[in-house]
């Protein structure tokens, strides 16, 4: 019986990703009854994933998630190695050979594609780029957004969606004192947008905001939230959809929607969005740049919770040169791990890599939007983590112990071999107690950093 989990030998996992999921399994392994040290590596000089750049900056609740995960990183069995790019800086096989085992919590770093023509036309954005440049993420600083124009359309009704339209908007008094980067409060300031239309592909009974996230479209300083009550007819299938019982959150939806078709429009307000139905893009038209994007109405076919979204023939077009495509993250793989390339998830048997047919692949472990797809709320990670940790700890037995395992010293001398400047929780500390005391004098959390170099100039 090997000793592994002991103090003389205690078990090494290195965790891939410091959003939700890696902090909640390195949460799950450090409470557990066993001896482990755990090394969580980022690829940002800063931790906690969307948490950070995810999370729209007016919703400020949702990130006192951190204060936990700055308890998960006082433990003295957590160690961050930040600014470490596994793949590049790092392999899957030298990692293998550094730590019994590997928890890949990378998420899901891209977006679903249309797949219609003219999708990637200039002023057609994912979702995924204008979240990352409100909130100061590095890898999408340089974007810029023309917001000189009438109208944008988001495509997509999930709680995303709702944050891109929210985020437009909102006026600079509603995001100020926010941690919104200041380069997108400067943009967002001169916006002249006037209408937002937010696309539907299927009717208001499958659209996938929460009801808080709708409610809030309610309650803007500028803007009106519209929806034609001809558009809040159902067919029979989606009435049946409504009237189950544990459908509330579609029909607290509905509901919602019902009461914004209800309401005057308040001639003072200067901006309208406009949720809309049934539309379905078809394609967007342009040179260089888009100029239109057409969509062809839909009607939907099926059972009840099964209804797809089928094209009518019938189209229209909305003439608008700034598009966000808001249809779903998608992951992508990482050298050494096995992929399904449709899904962008790992194979995986709760939690246990697997390969395509099935089998097991030793040592290597996933969590969170990686695992399962990009659903679910922050907290959903934690069950999902704790699965993971759960069969890790039950296979103790079957990680390989036959050559000794050094963990994080020898990734450093890896890393530092190769001149790779890694960054650690006290460090990362610095950067963000910085980042405070630059917020504070213009009554903000925190003013980001948005570039790396910014970042590691400021540790000491
Ligand atoms: P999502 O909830 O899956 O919504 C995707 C939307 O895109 C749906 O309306 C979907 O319509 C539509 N769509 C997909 N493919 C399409 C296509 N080809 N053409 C047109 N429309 C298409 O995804 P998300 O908004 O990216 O959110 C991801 C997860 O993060 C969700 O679990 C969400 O709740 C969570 N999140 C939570 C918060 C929060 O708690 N405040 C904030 C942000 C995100 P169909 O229904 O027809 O597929």
């Amino acid at each position: 019986m090997s000793n592994l989990g002991t103090s003389e030998n205690p078990l090494l996992v290195a965790i891939i990703g410091s959003g939700p999921s890696g902090f909640y399994a390195a949460e799950a392994l450090i409470k557990s009854d066993i001896e482990v040290n755990v090394d969580i590596i980022e690829r940002l000089p800063s931790p906690y994933g969307l948490v950070r750049s995810g999370v729209a900056p007016d919703h400020p609740k949702l990130k006192t998630a951190i204060n936990l995960y700055k308890k998960i990183a006082d433990d003295p069995h957590f160690n961050l190695i930040a600014n470490v790019t596994v793949g590049e800086d790092i392999s899957i096989e030298e990692l293998s050979e550094t730590h019994h085992a590997i928890i890949l919590t990378y998420g899901a770093e891209t977006d679903r594609k249309l797949g219609i023509p003219g999708e990637d036309l200039k002023g057609s954005y994912t979702a995924t780029e204008f979240v990352g440049w409100y909130n100061g993420h590095p890898d999408h600083r340089e974007l810029e957004f023309d917001l000189s124009q009438d109208i944008a359309v988001i495509i997509g009704q999930g709680n995303v969606a709702a944050d891109v339209s929210r985020i437009l908007s909102k006026t600079v008094d509603e995001l100020k004192n926010t941690d919104i980067a200041q380069h997108a409060l400067d943009v967002l300031s001169e916006s002249k947008l006037k209408e937002i239309h937010i696309i539907g592909r299927r009717g208001p009974a499958q659209a996938k905001f929460t009801p808080k996230e709708l409610r809030e479209f309610g309650e803007l300083s500028d803007c009106n939230p519209i929806i034609l009550k001809e558009d809040l007819e159902l067919n029979d299938e989606s009435k049946k959809e409504l009237e189950e019982k544990s459908n509330i959150t579609n029909r607290k939806i509905y509901d919602q929607f019902s009461v914004f078709s209800e309401r005057e429009i308040d001639t003072n307000k200067s901006k309208k969005c406009f949720f809309r139905f049934l539309m379905g893009p078809k394609e967007i038209i342009g040179d260089v740049k888009m100029e239109k994007i057409v969509l062809e109405k839909n009607e939907l076919s099926g059972e009840p919770f099964k209804q797809s979204a089928k094209g009518t023939g019938e189209t229209i077009e909305i003439d608008t040169s700034i598009l966000f495509r808001s249809i779903g993250y998608h992951g992508i793989s990482m050298p050494g791990v096995p992929f399904h390339e449709s899904w962008g998830t790992i194979p995986n048997e709760k939690g246990r890599v697997t390969e395509n047919n099935g089998d097991t692949v030793n040592q290597l472990y996933t969590a969170g939007w990686i695992k399962r797809g990009p659903s679910g709320i922050i907290g959903t990670n934690r069950a999902c983590s704790a699965e993971t940790i759960q069969c890790l700890l039950s296979d103790l037995e079957k990680l390989d112990t036959s050559v000794k395992k050094l963990g994080a010293s020898e990734i450093y001398s890896k890393l530092d071999n190769k001149k790779v400047r890694h960054v650690n929780f006290n460090e990362w500390s610095q950067i963000d107690a910085k980042e405070v005391a630059l917020g504070e004098p213009k009554g903000k959390p925190r003013e980001k950093f948005t570039y790396i170099e910014e970042m590691l100039s400021v540790i000491e």
